[in-house]
């Protein structure tokens, strides 16, 4: 079994980022710009905001918070994203979620000029994934490829299992499988990923087990603490372990990581798998909005 280190890999990106940005700075350009709307005091969110902050910090982009009481309203939000999408010296920015419930999200994200949706949420970013195009890919799914694929982990012709629909993990993740891979992301090698057979399965899938054991590869992202057990998993499948639950104080996958991990070829573990490859998209996908920006 190999492990699949996120945490190494996100720092390896984020070397070679600092690398890419310092030659900018060299060239006499200005640094990147990340823009953060944090709305209230939802502890989760403030944790995730000050990792990106760090984050952006260490690769020398810019992160500008704004912060709202939850009290904001939802025309307020929506001039602040306006004032965003229209102040050229920010390439990116995104609106953490969740946002407290007198607020529509769709509203809000909907709101984002797609070619500064650094969260790939808006529906243009999600259409143009879906069509092959080039777009700002929602950060989890972006972060699965570029992890898959520095481990030289290929997709072509493989069965891939994504467990969860959801709009930012399950599918764009599937899209980007099934994709053909000639406009793959940029940085990335094109024979590597994409080609994928995909199945998504998701609440209402009947028999999961038996679908997951014809799998080659599985993502789960469903937010179920030990939903992928050793019984559904064929010897040698690679596992990609997208949940994150907090049991008995601790953070765990929807993976039984201890019985899964003897029978995978490679797996990701919680913390430190999915969630810092996570984080390395969102810059990276600020780098790719400002490349398009200063172009
Ligand atoms: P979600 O929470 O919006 O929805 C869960 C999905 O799982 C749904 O599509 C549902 O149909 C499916 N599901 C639920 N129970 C299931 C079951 N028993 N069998 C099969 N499918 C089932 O999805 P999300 O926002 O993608 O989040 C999923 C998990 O991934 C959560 O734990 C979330 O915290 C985590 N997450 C992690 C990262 C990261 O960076 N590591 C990023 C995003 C989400």
């Amino acid at each position: 079994m190999i492990l699949l280190d996120g945490k190494h890999t996100a720092e390896t990106i984020r070397q070679e980022m600092k690398q890419q940005i310092d030659a900018l700075l060299r060239e006499g350009r200005r640094a990147p710009k990340l823009g953060i709307v944090l709305v209230g005091h939802n502890p989760a969110s403030e944790t995730y905001v000050n990792n990106k902050m760090r984050a952006c910090e260490q690769v020398g982009i810019e992160a500008v918070k704004i912060a709202y009481e939850d009290s904001v309203s939802e025309q307020e939000l929506i001039d602040k994203v306006q004032e965003l999408n229209d102040d050229a010296s920010v390439d990116g920015f995104i609106v953490q979620l969740p946002l407290p419930s007198h607020i529509d999200e769709s509203r809000i994200t909907s709101a984002i000029d797609w070619r500064k949706d650094v969260d790939g949420l808006t529906p243009q970013n999600i259409g143009r994934t879906a069509l092959g195009m080039p777009s700002l890919v929602s950060a989890t799914p972006r972060g699965i490829r570029e992890l898959l694929s520095r481990y030289g982990i290929t997709t072509a012709g493989k069965h891939v299992v994504v467990i969860g629909r959801s709009n930012i993990v399950g599918k764009p993740m599937a899209m980007l499988l099934m994709q053909r891979p000639y406009l793959s992301l940029p940085n990335m090698s094109a024979s590597a990923l994409g080609d994928a057979t995909v199945t998504v399965c998701h609440s209402k899938t009947q028999d999961l087990k038996k679908i997951c054991l014809t799998a080659d590869i599985i993502i789960v992202a469903a937010g179920c603490p030990k939903l992928l057990t050793a019984d559904m998993v064929r010897e040698g499948t690679t596992v990609i372990d997208v949940g994150i639950n907090r049991v008995d104080g601790k953070l765990v996958g929807d993976v039984d990581f201890a019985a899964v991990a003897p029978k995978a070829a490679y797996i990701s573990p919680v913390p430190g798998g999915v969630g810092p490859m996570t984080i390395v998209s969102l810059l990276q996908n600020t780098l790719q909005a400002y490349n398009e920006h200063t172009r």
